[in-house]
């Protein structure tokens, strides 16, 4: 699984979201701003944040929810159909 970390960019001086799994000259931030690895600081408080990332973030973390949503129910779909073929149920 992803995760991201908030890093100010030198560049604009908004906080952007970058994998944390990058380990490049160059890191990427969600919204596709790079910034040289020597360009980012850690996070400030109060510190403007990039909209276009704030918004992917919130995609991700939706898409993460659906994508669980869907393995519990398949996860309960597959132990009820072992339930009903369970002869014994009911009689
Ligand atoms: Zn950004």
């Amino acid at each position: 699984m992803t995760e991201w970390q908030l890093r100010l960019s030198a560049y604009d001086r908004q906080v952007h979201a970058f994998d944390s799994g990058q380990r490049e000259d160059f890191w990427e931030a969600l919204c596709s701003h790079t910034v040289p690895a020597n360009f980012m600081a850690e996070c400030p408080e109060k510190q403007p944040s990039c909209l276009p990332c704030l918004i992917k973030i919130g995609e991700l973390v939706a898409t993460r929810q659906e994508g669980r949503r869907a393995e519990i129910a398949a996860d309960v779909r597959e132990q009820l159909s072992a339930f009903d073929g369970d002869k014994t149920f009911g009689q």
